[in-house]
């Protein structure tokens, strides 16, 4: 029997700490080294925190757990022969297959804007973000999008750069409620960043960008748009929605032998596409890691899945915080709120350290 998981983000991760209790062989299939902390790396991307204090190893995560890491990319899968392709040309076979890769930026056709612009996705974007600010120190970054990312990558930003935030609707994060979002506006613009809500970015040239009604100049422009499920899932014989991503049931299933968790499913509670973030990744990658045993075991898969988040925070000028906590979603701002942020982040990297065994402080916080 051999479980493949292809990803080791926040929901394959937790899909194998569920699955390593079955005794049976488990290969994880991923192009980086480590399991990357991407929720940490809007502020890893501070002068003196270290990106790679950021990214927690596998060779140390999954040491003695027997799973083996092959460090390639999925680039196509077929589910009748049970096998998927790497993107070296070789291929894996599967009995159960556990598909977590993630989503990637989403680019809308702007001129201009895939060329010029740098995402914030994973590690390697944040190498790439920090290479160009350090050329560019205290010159001028412009963020577009005012989401999660986009406000985050603004605030933290603001205090070493001229930093510009860019959103084409009239208010910053549509996660969160509106006066929370106005809090955190009023935050950024008092920690000097230029909040430019309601404009629409539509053409992008080399350090010049246009926008519905001006026209600005940057040294470092971070997209921050939106996100899609990976290209490489067309090149599948997967049933596929209108948006690219896989058709899993309320169970996480595509398929009999294929699961999907993390941001590539979408999950729905009550008719509404729940919103992706690492804490869904990690509770859907333990609810489908046990339904993989269960299915294995020919028992009937557990209930469907109805996530039940603990807040949502994020980081603004160093120090402040904005979000809301416990499930009636109770409202959070200033330093209490990035108190628990910085919290929430050391108890992942303690569950991290339970689940595989590794004593603490096996994940030191950087
Ligand atoms: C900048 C930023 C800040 C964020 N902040 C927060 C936050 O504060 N709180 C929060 O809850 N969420 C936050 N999120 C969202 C959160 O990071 C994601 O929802 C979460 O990482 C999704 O987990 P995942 O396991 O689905 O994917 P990921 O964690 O993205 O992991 C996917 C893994 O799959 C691998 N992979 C990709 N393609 C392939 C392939 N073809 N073959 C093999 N392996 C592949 C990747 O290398 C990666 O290791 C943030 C996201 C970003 C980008």
């Amino acid at each position: 029997m051999h479980i493949v998981v292809v990803g080791g983000g926040y929901a394959g991760l937790a899909a194998i700490g569920e699955i390593q209790r079955l005794n049976t062989k488990v290969t994880l299939v991923d192009p980086v080294h480590g399991h990357e902390l991407i929720p940490e790396l809007p502020e890893a991307l501070r002068l003196h925190d270290p990106i790679e204090e950021h990214i927690v190893p596998f060779a140390d995560v999954l040491r003695d757990t027997g799973v083996e890491h092959i460090p390639d990319r999925v680039v196509s899968l077929n589910s009748q022969k049970r096998e998927v392709t790497l993107s070296q040309g070789g291929t894996v076979n599967y009995d159960w297959l556990v598909l977590t890769p993630g989503t990637v930026s989403a680019y809308p056709p702007i001129p201009g804007l895939e060329q010029h612009s740098l995402p914030l996705r994973n590690a390697h974007d944040a190498f790439r973000i920090k290479a160009r600010l350090r050329e560019t120190k205290g010159q001028r970054v412009v963020v577009v999008g005012g989401g999660l990312t986009g406000t985050e990558v603004a605030g933290v930003l603001a205090p070493d750069h001229d930093v510009w935030l860019v959103e084409a609707t009239p208010r910053l994060l549509p996660a969160l409620g509106v006066g929370l979002a106005c809090y955190a506006r009023d935050r950024l613009r008092v920690a000097g960043v230029m909040v430019m809500l309601g404009q629409k970015l539509l053409r992008v040239e080399d350090k010049t960008l246009e926008l519905e009604h001006d026209r600005i100049s940057y040294n470092v422009l971070v997209w921050a748009g939106g996100i899609q499920a990976p290209r490489w899932l067309r090149n599948t014989d997967l049933p596929l929605d209108e948006k690219g991503y896989p058709r899993a049931d309320d169970r996480g299933r595509i398929t009999d032998r294929i699961f999907a968790a993390g941001d590539v499913w979408r999950v729905q509670t009550d008719g509404q596409e729940v919103p992706q973030t690492a804490q869904l990744a990690s509770m859907a990658g333990r609810y489908v890691g046990e339904n993989v045993i269960r299915a294995i075991r020919g028992e009937p898969l557990a209930p469907p899945f109805h996530p039940s988040l603990k807040g949502m925070l994020i980081s603004l000028d160093p120090g402040v915080g904005v979000g809301w906590v416990l499930r009636g979603g109770i409202p959070v701002r200033g330093g209490s709120a990035r108190t628990l942020k910085a919290l929430s982040f050391r108890q992942y990297r303690l569950k991290l350290s339970r689940v595989f065994g590794r004593g603490w402080p096996f994940l030191s916080m950087g």
